[in-house]
């Protein structure tokens, strides 16, 4: 009899009707959904942990992109994916403003996610393409008003990082421009290396090798300390917008009701990632902080997700940008 039992359970894992003990777990590829295009910020940052994850997890970590409204779609999909630890999201700011941003959000921010602990905190930087005429912050606001008309800024979608930065700025200056939103900053880097877009704020780790090499011109950085791997780059702050700041954080989660031994070993893996020697030397060289280990746990990501959208509801409300 218990035989039939057991052997009836083991039919129905194989078959896949319940999901393995989570013992057993990862006996699968798990994927890390991008909320952007490939070869852009998040995706870099995804593509350097997986790498790690894989090898303490022992089985293979693979990145998706599921690009679209501002990484709105991407947090859809895993909210509504199997909570068995096989599909992951990472997200970065832009999962505490959706919340403000959406009037239609499909999913809970907080509520329909386990939180697997935070990864990193990354400035952004403000560019342009490399003929822009202005060379330095105080020209480029002179300018910028001056031929508004003319001028547009390249961002993610409603709800990216770079949507929310360009925000910021354009309210900073009092001057209105056209966006051209992108699936990522991953291509909107590509137009703007072309020329076809003006201007760009994006996190540091795409910008930081065009910067260097002279491809794009800078104008500051989003936090209010100068960014170790661009020494000569003055804050926006310094250069004259007091007290612009915005810090990029990404995040890993899973669905809702994934097993606590199965968050648990994700965020060991997580911590073992952020411990590994590429990842460490990659972030230093993008700009990139990772951060202590007590904060890449589940309480703390919680926690700064609830403070962030705290934070950025008013702004953005007051801001009165919405997406249907
Ligand atoms: N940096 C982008 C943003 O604006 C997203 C990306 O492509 O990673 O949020």
């Amino acid at each position: 009899m218990l035989t039939k039992t057991l052997a009836a359970i083991a039919a129905l894992i194989l078959s896949g009707a319940i999901p393995s003990y989570p013992q057993n777990y990862p006996s699968k590829v798990i994927t890390i959904i991008v909320p952007f295009a490939a070869g852009g910020p998040t995706d870099t940052v995804a593509r350097l942990i997986a790498v790690p994850m894989s090898e303490s997890l022992k089985q293979q970590v693979i990145v998706e992109n599921v690009a679209g409204a501002g990484g709105t779609i991407a947090a859809n999909r895993v909210a509504k994916a199997p909570a068995d630890g096989y599909t992951l999201l990472i997200h970065h700011i832009g999962h505490s403003t959706a919340p403000a941003l959406y009037r239609k959000l499909p999913y809970d921010a907080i509520n329909d996610f386990e939180p697997i602990g935070l990864i990193n905190e990354v400035p952004m930087t403000l560019v342009a393409k490399k003929d822009f005429p202005p060379n330095n912050l105080k020209e480029l606001i002179v300018y910028v008003k001056a031929n508004k008309d003319k001028i547009n800024l390249a961002n993610a979608g409603l709800g990216a990082a770079s949507h929310l930065c360009g925000m910021l700025f354009m309210s900073a200056i009092q001057t209105e421009l056209t966006t051209i939103p992108y699936n990522g900053t991953g291509p909107a880097m590509n137009d703007l290396l072309g020329g076809q877009v003006d201007l760009m704020c994006d996190q540091t780790t795409n910008t930081t090798s065009q910067i260097k090499a002279e491809k794009i011109k800078v104008y500051g950085t989003t936090t209010l300390k100068r960014v170790a791997a661009l020494p000569n780059v003055p804050t926006l702050d310094e250069a004259g917008l007091k007290a612009f700041e915005v810090s990029v954080w990404h995040g890993l989660y899973a669905p809702k009701a994934t097993p606590k031994p199965v968050i648990d070993k994700l965020t060991n893996t997580l911590q073992d990632a952020l411990k590994d020697g590429n990842v460490k030397q990659r972030f230093a060289e993008l700009g990139a902080e990772p951060v202590a280990l007590n904060r890449a746990t589940p309480q703390a990501l919680q926690k700064h997700l609830k403070e962030e959208i705290d934070k950025w509801t008013p702004i953005i409300k007051k801001a009165g940008v919405y997406a249907d």
